[in-house]
């Protein structure tokens, strides 16, 4: 969906994925909660099919009275993608479409937002079998510039860092704390991070592998600290027009989110997240960004955080953002799934 305004335009699109459920999952007694109906449309804790407490319209003993209703909730998606779905799927319906944009001249970002064990890495990173989305779009990136090279001259560098408690640190390069600065014409810089110049994708790859041994934890580590940490890949090119020598520069951001288990949503659109003890103060600040951004509100806040403030020129204004939530439909993650598609439901354009 598209909206134009005073000359800027911004786009937001959001997409959940349903990862399987896993061994555990299915081998309890739990139920799915998640009923997808097209590529558009689930329903969230939907009516049991078969009601057991009722036969022939009577009521049978034995019922639970205090069994909550099923929600019963509607919700409506740029695009879901099921259990079904490889890494591939999920490029080829969400990220491939950015790269035209991107050397068209806006910024790009792209989101993977969850609870712990949705689902976030395996789709951001993957694995060699199936490599993420982050691997697909700078692949599709480089075949794209090979064939507008005649034409204009790309450069391309990427940088690679962690978000955590706060605290910014280079994943590339080993390095203290690093501090962001408001530079005047370049907006929000992290200084000293090392930007590296990549030739082709897979040199990506080895960075990318390098960049998550250096997180806190292992990023497949479902533990307290991995999942408290947003690893932020950035892309900057710079193109160069051959006819005329002019000069100008895009960015592209792959951000694998914290685990949004602390970070429930209250209310309606609009309405600020409640901050509750702990909560992660970039997943909040991210909210209420895109909350606004997708509200079409003039003035937003971006430096409540360091992820709003380093994503400043790549939220809002010309930027096209996708939002990948990521969830699983088993009942044991009622309470995150429920949130999660609540916050990628206020997350879409009204
Ligand atoms: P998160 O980063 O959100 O904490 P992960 O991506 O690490 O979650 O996923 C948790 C586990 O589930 C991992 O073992 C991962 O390989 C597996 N997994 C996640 N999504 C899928 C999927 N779509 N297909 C198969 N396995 C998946
Ligand atoms: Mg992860």
């Amino acid at each position: 969906v598209k909206t134009e305004s005073a000359g800027s335009q911004t786009s937001i699109k959001v997409i959940v994925r349903i990862r399987p459920q896993n061994q555990n999952e299915m081998q309890s007694n739990y139920k799915t909660v998640v009923k997808v109906v097209d590529d558009k449309m689930l329903i969230f804790d939907p009516k049991e099919e078969q009601n057991p407490f009722f036969y022939h319209g009577v009521a049978q003993k034995g019922r639970d009275l205090l069994k909550k209703q099923n929600k019963e909730l509607q919700f409506i998606f740029d695009k879901i993608f099921d259990v079904t779905s490889d890494n591939n799927d999920v490029f080829e319906g969400s990220t491939k479409d950015l790269i035209c944009n991107l050397l068209d001249g806006y910024n790009c970002s792209v989101f993977a937002y969850g609870a712990t064990g949705a689902g976030k890495t395996h789709t951001m990173l993957g694995n060699g079998d199936d490599p993420g989305i982050t691997y697909r779009t700078v692949a599709e990136l480089f075949s794209e510039i090979e064939k507008q090279s005649e034409q204009r001259e790309f450069n391309l560098g990427v940088t690679y860092l962690e978000i955590y408690n706060e605290n910014v640190q280079d994943l590339l390069h080993k390095s203290g704390p690093l501090h962001l600065r408001d530079d005047g014409r370049c907006g929000v810089i992290v200084a000293g991070l090392k930007i590296i110049t990549i030739q082709n994708a897979e040199e990506l790859l080895t960075l990318l592998a390098k960049g998550n041994k250096n997180r806190t934890q292992h990023p497949t580590d479902a533990n307290e600290e991995s999942s408290r940490s947003h690893a932020v890949f950035q892309v900057y090119i710079n193109i160069t027009n051959r006819l005329d020598g002019q000069v100008r520069q895009v960015k592209l951001s792959m951000i694998d989110l914290a685990g949004s288990e602390r970070a429930s949503a209250t209310g309606c659109k609009g309405a600020r997240f409640k901050e509750g003890a702990n909560i992660n103060k970039s997943l909040l600040a991210l909210g209420n960004c895109i909350n606004k951004l997708a509200d079409g509100a003039k003035h937003i806040t971006y430096r409540d955080s360091k992820l709003t403030r380093l994503l400043k020129d790549s939220l809002g204004g010309n930027c096209q953002t996708v939002m990948i939530a990521n969830i699983t439909s088993s009942s044991f993650s009622y309470e995150d799934t429920y949130n999660t598609l609540r916050y990628a439901n206020r997350a879409k354009k009204i």
